[in-house]
């Protein structure tokens, strides 16, 4: 809110202020004026005063009427009672022993007079022509057997509510129905207009000497327009007020409040600065608030585009997985490629071989067509015949090795699976002069016999990398049963797993090993396949070096088979 509706409503409050107060201070002088309304009829009615208007002249009448009219003022505590005859001329009153006694005087201009003899109860305002004193009449007709004879007239000091105002501290004016302030607590402003007066009305004001004397100037300079319309600026003088004006339509009159104008100001200056400083706190608060709003929406829009983030990291995880499937199917070729590279130089030696006897073969088969020894050339073609279902197989392996199908699991002699594995690593172990000691029973499991080979070479070269700079190389494998299960370990003497290692290790892609010499692949793809084959892995520190145990089901026939082995560990 701005200092104007702070001002704004300072001014309600002083309007609202001022319209109670002046209705109390109105009521309060309405009611002093009212308690007299029917003093007039209630002092005509006793017979003194009738009988003096029948016998003006009567001096004992006029003596008990004045003593009447004393002690019924005396009594009342108005400023004056009197009886006026039917012409306007004072017969008796109360204040008939002193210097300015109405008796004898004649007040047929007064307004209050003309109306009371009319018949009509008269309230009227005036500064006394006798006393020069300002006063309130009420006036009442006295009638004699039903006619007006004369009036009885009571008058009202109403200065002492200027006191009571002042002393109160209210800024008072009454205005009668011209405009004309009759009672004010502010001295300069009595007998002046709010507006200037018609001329008629000057020259009637004159004629009833209602203010007797008095200039009647003027008093307003100027109207303001306030933000309210319940109050209205008057400026008075050089100063400006606020006025509050309260009717009392009975009597014409206004009653008019003036109030400082600093009062809502200040009221609203405070409000203002007291808002400012609220306001201040309210923007704090709502900056703090926005500030924390901001926050959520940001902590919401973080959390929205981490979600997003997320999706996205999602769709990419969910795109590298599937990139990493294929790269791992790709690894895995690329695996058994390496393997079948291993394979190829190992077996390459075992087909070049046949494949030069066959050559000598097929070539000394065709000498012998060509001699006629048709014995020694069919010897020779059976021979050729032999090798090529000998690397027949081998090529079928290799295919098996090469393609990746789905795990088959079938009953696999672990023995078998050491022997192709061993075969496998034969070059490396050769290479690296690593000493391999074989150690268990001829167990069979449920599995898949290359795959199973596949992670044995894993395994058999890992602990042959890890013994890389040991001068003293020694892989042992131990196969038991344990239960239902068969536990093939591979243990190495090398450098051991680090905590890190440890926690990594089965991880695609975590190597610890120089560019080209691995993947990182190995114990992911060797654990995917135990997994696959219903089995476990497991990695440990064996001080020194680390071990890998493969837990891989019993063969459901093993026990059939080889009843004895079952208690073999
Ligand atoms: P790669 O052999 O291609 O690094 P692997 O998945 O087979 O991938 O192995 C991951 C890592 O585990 C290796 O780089 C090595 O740090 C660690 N590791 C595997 N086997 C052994 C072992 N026998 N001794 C010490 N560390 C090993």
């Amino acid at each position: 809110m701005t200092y104007q509706a702070y001002y704004a409503r300072a001014l309600q409050e002083t309007a609202q202020t001022a319209a109670a107060t002046v209705q109390l201070q109105a009521q309060d002088l309405l009611s002093a004026v009212d308690k007299f309304e029917h003093l007039p009829y209630l002092v005509g009615a006793e017979r003194t005063l009738s009988e003096l208007l029948k016998s003006p002249r009567d001096a004992a009448l006029v003596a008990q009427a004045n003593r009447y009219l004393a002690f019924a003022k005396d009594r009342t505590e108005v400023a004056a009672i009197y009886l006026i005859a039917a012409d306007g001329t004072t017969l008796a009153a109360s204040n008939w022993q002193t210097e300015t006694s109405y008796v004898g005087n004649n007040y047929r201009f007064r307004p209050y007079f003309q109306e009371a003899i009319a018949g009509r109860t008269a309230m009227f305002y005036g500064i006394g022509v006798t006393t020069g004193t300002p006063g309130a009449f009420i006036a009442a007709p006295l009638r004699v057997r039903g006619q007006t004879r004369g009036v009885v007239a009571v008058k009202i000091d109403l200065t002492p509510f200027e006191t009571r105002w002042r002393e109160g501290g209210l800024r008072i004016a009454m205005a009668d129905a011209l405009g004309v302030i009759f009672l004010t607590t502010q001295p300069d402003w009595r007998y002046r207009s709010l507006q200037a007066l018609p001329q008629p009305a000057v020259e009637a004001l004159r004629s009833t000497r209602q203010y007797g004397d008095a200039a009647l100037h003027t008093l307003t300079g100027r109207q303001h327009a306030l933000p309210i319309a319940e109050l209205q600026a008057l400026e008075i003088g050089t100063k400006t007020y606020l006025l509050k004006a309260h009717a009392i339509g009975r009597y014409g009159w206004q009653m008019l409040l003036f109030s400082d104008p600093a009062e809502p100001r200040r009221k609203g200056m405070a409000a203002a600065q007291i808002a400012g400083l609220s306001l201040a706190l309210v923007y704090l608060s709502l900056a703090l608030v926005w500030q924390y709003r901001r926050r959520q929406a940001e902590r919401l829009a973080s959390q929205r585009a981490l979600a997003q983030v997320a999706a996205e990291l999602d769709q990419r995880i969910a795109a590298r997985t599937a990139e990493l499937t294929a790269a791992n199917d790709i690894a895995v070729q690329t695996g058994k490629l390496a393997v079948l590279g291993q394979m190829a130089a190992s077996i390459s030696h075992e087909i070049s071989q046949p494949l030069t006897a066959l050559r000598t073969l097929a070539d000394n088969a065709a000498s012998f067509l060509a001699r006629n020894d048709a014995a020694t050339a069919r010897h020779n073609l059976h021979i050729i015949g032999e090798l090529c279902v000998r690397m027949g197989s081998i090529v079928g392996e290799l295919k098996a090795f090469a393609r990746k199908e789905p795990v088959r699991l079938q009953t696999v002699s672990v023995q078998q699976a050491i022997a192709g594995a061993l075969m496998l690593v034969e070059p490396s172990r050769k290479a690296t002069g690593t000493r391999i000691q074989v150690d268990g029973a001829d167990l069979l499991v449920q599995g898949d016999p290359i795959r199973l080979e596949q992670v044995l070479v894993n395994l058999l070269r890992n602990g042959m990398d890890a013994m890389e700079a040991q001068p003293e190389r020694t892989l042992e494998l131990l196969v038991r049963a344990d239960g239902p299960w068969v536990e093939i370990t591979v243990r190495d003497h090398g450098s051991g797993l680090s905590d890190d290692v440890l926690r990594h290790l089965f991880e695609p892609f975590f190597t610890t090993k120089p560019s080209g010499k691995g993947l990182g692949l190995g114990l992911s793809l060797s654990q995917a396949i135990v997994h696959e084959m219903g089995g476990s892995i497991q990695a440990a520190n064996a001080r020194p070096g680390a071990s890998f145990t493969l837990a891989l089901p019993l063969a459901p026939e093993h026990h059939a088979t080889h009843p004895d082995e079952r208690t073999a560990r």
